[in-house]
């Protein structure tokens, strides 16, 4: 247990140390690099970091991988100026990994919390016999610190976190590489800029997000922004979709472009940030406590018994309308506000956090089996949202269903299934400017030529 793990002692007697960049792909406040830097001094070898790009990574598309080789440039930069050799190779994640670790002499990982994520770890310690370390820096709290089974709520995950986050919040330690590991600069695998490995991989799917750039530069920015300008008002205007009081920070973390314990260290304390924490913290780490405990995270049966079994009491209701997965992917639906968050996803890559609970609640409304409702949120979650294919993904679909919620008043479609309206948002916000806000993305696509196709 805890940050850093030891999964095979073993002596270290290749000529060099390799970090594999995975899930944290940042070259500063990056713990698994310190980490990887500090055994290249012990060790008295070079440091050399790896990352692989998997053209087949589950529903990766042109969209996410320009968001990620934009922080990958950024990793480039930090460790040039560092230093640090940085190779970087396309095909299959463990095959990639396996071949590049012949003859190293020790190998760092990061972590992620993904079943293809853990299934990669495993293959690569079954397969290895070096001495193999895995950092976990991507959370503020380790998922088995703070709890070792699938917790039911916000509520019982939080009793758990609270106590140990104030531990957890210590900032990474910059170490000096003290051997030069200039000589190890692969030959065949250098980095070759955004736009030479996009050319490489020959992408397609949506467009890249004009709004939203990748990076730990542009994370660092909008991390400073949120602070001078957001924080402050977050609690009282952070559900507004028209205002822009968040930190606009997902895509970010999801790449691992900044890490959690960077954001709360900076937050913490300042006016503002309490219910700020309570997302970045306990509602973000309960779904990295869900994907770790719940082996069916991505489907239908993931969901608890009691939301399973009113939906299904309700599944021959009437729906006033319904929609196919191609309707609601282009966003024809009758209803105007539901059609601009998914206009917002479509354009920019990143849906206003109170859209994203309407907007699956109504998918549910709208679909012929709650089984199809489920399917469609995932797929166009994953395949627009720039922070999709992520626990926070998978946990906020889930929870339109009834995960780590209650039951409510029981009505049709829904069951006992909590259910929103567009009365509910017009009483809350000035929806005509969110309307607008959706328009002017649209025409900023056209006007550039990027209709978003889908
Ligand atoms: C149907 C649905 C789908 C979602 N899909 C995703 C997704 O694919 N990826 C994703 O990162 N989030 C997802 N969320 C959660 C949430 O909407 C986003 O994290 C949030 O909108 C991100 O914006 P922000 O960074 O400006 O958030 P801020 O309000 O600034 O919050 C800071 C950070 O806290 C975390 N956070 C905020 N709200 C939540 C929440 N409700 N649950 C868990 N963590 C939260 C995020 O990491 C966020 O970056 C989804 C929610 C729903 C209801």
């Amino acid at each position: 247990m805890g940050r850093v793990k030891e999964l095979r002692n073993a002596s270290a007697q290749g000529d060099r140390v390799v970090y594999w960049m995975q899930a944290s792909q940042r070259s500063d406040c990056n713990r698994a690099l310190e980490h990887s830097i500090s055994l290249s001094n012990q060790l008295d070898k070079p440091l050399q970091v790896l990352f692989v790009i998997d053209p087949g990574y589950p529903s990766a598309n042109r969209r996410s991988f320009t968001f990620m080789l934009q922080g990958l440039q950024d990793v480039a930069d930090g460790l040039s100026r560092r230093g640090i050799a940085f190779s970087v190779r396309q095909g299959d994640i463990v095959a990639e990994v396996l071949d590049h670790v012949e003859g190293a002499a020790a190998l760092v990982m990061d972590r992620g919390y993904l079943g293809h994520q853990r299934r990669w770890y495993n293959d690569i310690l079954e397969s290895t016999e070096i001495p193999l370390w895995q950092i976990e820096d991507n959370v503020v709290v380790p998922v088995d610190i703070a709890s070792q089974k699938e917790e039911w709520s916000a509520a019982t995950l939080r009793r758990r976190i609270t106590p140990q986050i104030d531990d957890n919040l210590t900032p990474t330690t910059k170490h000096e590489l003290r051997i030069d590991s200039d000589g190890l600069w692969d030959e065949g695998y250098e980095w070759k800029g955004v736009d030479g490995h996009l050319k490489d991989l020959k992408l397609n799917g949506p467009l890249p997000s004009t709004q939203h750039k990748g990076g730990e530069v542009e994370a660092k920015r909008r991390l400073k922004r949120f602070i001078d300008e957001r924080l402050v008002r977050y609690s009282e205007r952070r559900n507004d979709p028209a205002g822009q009081w968040t930190s606009d920070l997902s895509p970010y973390l999801h790449f691992g472009h900044i890490s959690p314990v960077t954001i709360a260290h900076m937050a913490k304390g300042i006016q503002g940030s309490e219910s700020f924490l309570e997302e970045l913290i306990v509602r973000r780490e309960l779904a990295v406590n869900f994907v770790t405990y719940n082996p069916d995270y991505e489907s239908y049966g993931c969901l608890p018994d009691w939301a399973k079994k009113t939906l299904d009491e309700h599944r021959d209701d009437r729906r006033e309308y319904v929609y196919s997965s191609r309707e609601l992917e282009k966003g024809e639906t009758h209803d105007i506000y539901w059609n601009a968050a998914q206009s917002e996803m479509l354009v920019t890559g990143k849906m206003h956090n109170y859209m994203r609970m309407y907007w699956g609640k109504k998918i549910i409304e709208w679909s012929e089996t709650p089984e199809m409702a489920y399917e469609a949120a995932i797929t166009l979650n994953d395949r627009y949202e720039l922070d999709g294919r992520d626990p926070n993904g998978y946990a906020g679909v889930a929870w339109c269903f009834g995960k780590h919620d209650r039951p409510w008043k029981e009505r049709d479609i829904f069951g006992k299934v909590r259910y929103m309206n567009a009365k509910g948002l017009e009483r809350k916000f000035f929806m005509p400017a969110y309307v607008e806000l959706a328009i002017s993305y649209l025409q900023d696509a056209e006007n550039n030529g990027d209709r978003p196709r889908t």
